[in-house]
């Protein structure tokens, strides 16, 4: 299967990864939908599915082969040495924050910046006022008495 005839385009390799994933059955219902609009949209996608299909399956029906001699395969074990050392590391790292951080001392009151807030204005300096308002014109029957008089419409 020569590889370079295929299309380069994210979603062909995304469509070509998952058509190799499809025939152990690895896909979510989503990928396999995603996969099988991608094919019939896109020949080459298409045929690189049926190829890998045909492989995976033929690989399956071959027959076992001896190795002509033994594999072994390491197991990968943590080490304890290189588990302390980043046990260690860290008090340590912990340790020289703590120190910096006590070293420092308390803040000087000339260090203290006066914080700054930002303006804000404020509207409600006449609401009395306006509440007042809004009841004369709702007793003189010009408002909705119903209504309120902060939700009519601006
Ligand atoms: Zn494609």
């Amino acid at each position: 299967m020569d590889m370079t005839r295929f299309p380069t385009g994210v979603l062909c390799e995304r469509a070509r990864s998952w058509a190799a994933l499809a025939p152990d059955g690895e896909l979510s219902e989503l990928e396999r939908h995603l996969l099988d609009s991608h094919l019939v949209r896109c020949a080459a996608c298409s045929r690189f599915s049926v190829e890998v299909a045909a492989i995976a399956l033929e690989l399956r029906h071959a027959d076992l082969q001896p190795l002509p001699h033994l594999v072994s395969v390491p197991m990968w074990r943590r080490r304890q040495r290189f588990a302390r050392i980043r046990t260690v590391g860290a008090a340590a790292a912990v340790a020289l924050m703590a120190l910096g951080i006590a070293s420092r001392g308390p803040i000087a009151p000339t260090e203290h910046k006066p914080l700054k807030l930002p303006q804000i204005t404020d509207f409600s300096d006449n609401v009395q006022g306006e509440d007042a308002q809004f009841r004369s014109l709702r007793h003189a029957g010009i408002l909705d008495a119903s209504r309120s008089p902060r939700h009519l419409p601006i």
